[in-house]
């Protein structure tokens, strides 16, 4: 069986206590990997090497052209290896092939967006008093360490680490144990192209360990982490205790809201599909579907119709959904079943689980709920599964003030063909992003993406993703 290590300096080495986990495959629940089990002390050779390749390392002194090109060239090497990553995804995640084959389009995609990007980020000038001259620099901060979740790892892996190298940090990755079998994939690719020894260090383990120590990590200069809200405030706890900044991103409650005007033919696939992707364990997940009064009925049956002919299976089935990460994943899912269920809410369709998935799997059916309480759980908390709560509203002003009234504001999606209701709509609800007649649930490497409220602070993706990871630095010349 394999026996993955951490990548420490270039080289990649076992657990400093030896000690490992296993690796399971959500489709069977059989093991098919071993991890190193990193530790405090594997943590603290990872961010010595780090901080080695940022200050006197040759990772230092690449210049931003030279960092776009071995970031680049990992973007190729990715869609070298496409399929093989694409298995390996689907394999550790369960997720359908065809959305892990996305998956690594959009992970290679992050890094030739931030190759092309590395030699772009400028500096200003800033006029000032006579017989000065100001410059301002954008700084690497130095050592950054990345937490990433299970969903999408091969995504956030790009998504974490490309903007934070193409400024010019030196990482310290500790993706999720759950799924990290692309994270260490990918870091090999990287060692392939030339990515000089320490520039990118990853550590496997758990969170309350490898995590936690990184989090904590006095020689850390900024924090990023993706995942849930509690672990988001440890996270921040850690940050603010050494100073140092940090961006989260953590998950949502998002709405899909469907007006009566609205081009329902259109909405219909790309509403299923926001909550069914990635079997709803998706932080931009629409779950929330609201639909406006008058074509309440009309409308919900429409979904419930496209609900029946959802289908689970295993990752090599690749059907609609696969099963869920995990067994604790699955039983959290199924304690918001049960409790809607005896809150009395009621189910008006659900998909079904192929014959033939495999035995010792973790699948739930896609689950659709009507006339869902406005302070109910299922209407305001994170599922994070293939769930849609159905939840009417009268009006534009009351679609605002349903939109806005969960803890979360990451994504919304708006349906109608009122052009200046569209524009009223996006302003007034508070979330990081908007779509209009479009839903967006994780697409978009180029769209600065990020939350309000409890869905977190900072912004990736996009061109604002590199201003998280660099600090300026003011100069001012004197010159008469
Ligand atoms: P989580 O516990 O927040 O895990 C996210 C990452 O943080 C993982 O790498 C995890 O490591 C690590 N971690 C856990 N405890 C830590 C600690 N004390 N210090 C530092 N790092 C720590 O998320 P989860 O348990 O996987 O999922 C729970 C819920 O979080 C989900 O149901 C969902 O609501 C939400 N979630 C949101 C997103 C999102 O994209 N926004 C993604 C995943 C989950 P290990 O997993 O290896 O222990
Ligand atoms: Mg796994």
């Amino acid at each position: 069986m394999v026996e993955q290590k951490h990548l420490i300096n270039g080289k990649w080495m076992p657990s400093l206590d030896g000690e490992t986990i296993d690796v399971v495959s959500p489709s069977d629940g059989i093991v098919f990997a071993k991890l190193a089990r990193g530790k405090k002390g594997d943590i603290d050779l990872a961010v010595g090497a780090a901080r080695k390749a940022v200050s006197s390392g040759s990772w230092a002194k690449l210049t931003a052209v030279d960092r776009g090109r071995l970031l680049s060239r990992l973007g190729q090497k990715v869609l070298d290896n496409f399929e093989e990553l694409a298995a390996l995804e689907a394999k550790d995640t369960g997720k359908p092939l065809m959305q892990a084959k996305a998956d690594i389009t959009a992970a290679a995609r992050y890094f030739e967006y931030y190759g092309g990007a590395a030699d772009k980020v400028h500096g200003d000038t800033i006029p000032f008093m006579d017989g000065y001259m100001v410059s301002i620099l954008r700084e690497p901060h130095g050592v950054t360490g990345h937490i990433i979740p299970w969903n999408y790892p091969a995504q956030m892996y790009g998504r974490s680490l490309a903007p934070a190298l193409a400024m010019g940090n030196a990482v310290v990755l500790k993706p999720a144990e759950e799924a990290c079998m692309t994270s260490i994939r990918m870091s090999e690719l990287a060692m392939d192209v030339g990515f000089p020894e320490g520039a990118i260090n990853i550590i496997t383990g758990l969170g309350e360990e490898a995590g936690a120590s990184l989090s904590e990590h006095p020689d850390i200069n900024f924090l990023s982490f993706t995942g849930s809200p509690e672990v988001g405030t440890i996270v921040q706890t850690a940050a603010a205790k050494n100073h140092v900044g940090c961006v989260l991103e953590l998950g949502g409650k998002s709405p899909q809201i469907i007006f009566e005007d609205a081009d329902i033919e259109s909405a219909l696939p790309v509403v299923v599909n926001a909550i069914v992707q990635n079997g709803g364990q998706t932080c931009s997940a629409g779950s929330r579907l609201m639909l406006q009064k008058s074509v309440y009925d009309k409308y919900l049956e429409l979904i419930a119709d496209k609900f029946k002919e959802l289908k689970v299976g295993s990752h090599e089935m690749d059907l609609n959904c696969g099963p869920l990460i995990s067994t604790v994943q699955k039983e959290r899912v199924e304690g918001f079943l049960d409790r809607a269920n005896s809150d009395g809410i009621k189910v008006v369709a659900e998909g079904t689980i192929a014959k033939g998935v495999p035995e010792g799997g973790y699948y739930v059916k896609p689950t659709l709920f009507a006339d869902v309480p406005r302070d109910n759980s299922l209407a305001c908390d994170e599922v994070f599964g293939p769930v849609l709560s159905a939840i009417p509203f009268d009006d534009e002003s009351d679609a605002v003030h349903l939109a806005n009234a969960t803890e979360y504001g990451l994504v919304t999606g708006v349906w109608t063909r009122d052009g200046a209701r569209q524009i009223r709509m996006a302003k007034n609800v508070k979330a990081g992003q908007i779509y209009v007649n479009a839903y967006g649930a994780g697409g978009g490497i180029e769209l600065p993406f990020g939350g309000v409220k409890k869905s977190g602070h900072g912004r990736e993706k996009g061109f604002e993703a590199l201003y998280e990871f660099c600090s300026t630095k003011t100069i001012v010349f004197k010159h008469d």
